[in-house]
């Protein structure tokens, strides 16, 4: 029997699919410690972020045959020695696309008419002082009509396209790989209603300089930001930026100086250089909406997973169980 290792919990649906073909799905969680003892009885290790696949584990689980990632990242895993040691890692890229991209504009709608801060002060001061919040909050802006820079025009770059396409919003892509895309406008229940629009990249230098929001869908695993001062100064006075990708891919302490100037008019951020102790002076900050790198944690992301999962895993074992 095949005996499947889930060790920071996957769907109930992926358990449920699993366990109907065969497959012992364990899921109680084996402390990091521990699992150079219990790992090596396992065919095959689900994980989300917080297990690390390290060289040394792999090394001391002969029987493993399949490393799995609910999610997308995969730095948790030291994929180069798992391929050298010919054990696939897989993950599910596309399940979680939607709900990244509606969590960056989450952060633009709160980002527009001040919810960040409102929903700090009106706990604290709404009912004495509610006039003055009014008058505070009220000249914020709406997202129709402004440019929305899409830096990374790959699967939640475009899903990204596809809300702001549909909010009326000028949508300037840039790419390394991608030309152009043709972005599918899906009304609900009414298939017979077809819209696609082709959508082309544009110049980097020429997107920083002519978007309202900017943000970034990109990979980054460190190394040099992709956004630091000299990228923040090209950009339009009182730009937003949303950073859903990656920690790090916005320098931080560039981004603080551009909130404090002005230069920046706001930041949505989900993800942190830090993490998971995110500067205080970024937490703190009353132009920036946060949130703790949720953007893939939706119920119907989290079920997508699951079921990608499961049908990948089947898929690999056919059936050789
Ligand atoms: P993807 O691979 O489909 O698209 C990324 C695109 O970025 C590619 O088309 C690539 O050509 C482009 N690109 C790479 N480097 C670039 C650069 N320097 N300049 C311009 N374009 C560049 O990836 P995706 O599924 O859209 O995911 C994007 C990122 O979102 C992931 O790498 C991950 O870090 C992040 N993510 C975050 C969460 C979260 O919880 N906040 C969840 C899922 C994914």
């Amino acid at each position: 029997m095949i005996k499947i290792l889930a060790n920071d919990g996957v769907h109930a649906d992926c358990k449920t699919l699993l366990n109907e073909a065969g497959y012992q799905v364990d899921t109680e969680k084996i402390p990091q410690d521990q699992l150079m003892e219990k790992l090596p009885e396992y065919d095959v290790v689900i994980v989300r972020s917080a297990t690390k696949i390290t060289k040394a584990l792999i090394d001391n689980c002969p029987k493993l045959k399949l490393i799995c990632r609910a999610g997308v990242g995969l730095d948790n895993i030291d994929i180069d020695h798992a391929k050298e040691k010919g054990i696939p890692v897989m993950n599910t890229p596309a399940a979680s696309s939607q709900s990244v991209a509606e969590l960056a504009f989450g952060h633009m709608f709160n980002l527009a008419r001040f919810l960040q801060v409102a929903n700090r002060q009106m706990p604290v001061e709404g009912n004495t002082a509610f006039k003055g919040l009014k008058k505070q909050f009220s000249s914020g802006i709406q997202l129709r009509g402004k440019t929305l820079g899409v830096i990374g025009f790959g699967r939640i770059g475009q899903e990204v396209a596809r809300i702001g396409l549909a909010m009326g919003m000028n949508v300037m892509p840039v790419d390394l790989m991608i030309d152009k895309a043709d972005i599918h406008l899906n009304l609900y229940n009414r298939n017979d209603v077809r819209l696609s629009v082709t959508v082309d990249t544009h110049e980097w230098e020429e997107v920083l300089r002519n978007a309202d929001f900017i943000t970034l869908h990109v990979p980054f695993s460190g190394g040099k930001p992709l956004i630091s001062t000299d990228e923040i100064a090209m950009m339009k006075p009182g730009v937003f930026l949303i950073n859903t990708a990656r920690g790090g891919a916005i320098d931080e302490e560039a981004l603080l100086e551009g909130l404090n100037s002005g230069q920046i008019g706001g930041a949505g951020i989900d993800v942190f250089e830090n993490e998971p102790t995110p500067k205080i002076e970024i937490l703190k900050h009353s132009k920036i909406s946060l949130s703790p790198h949720i953007g893939a944690s939706t119920l119907e992301a989290q079920s997508n997973i699951g079921l990608e999962l499961a049908d990948r895993i089947l898929a690999f074992f056919g059936d050789d169980k």
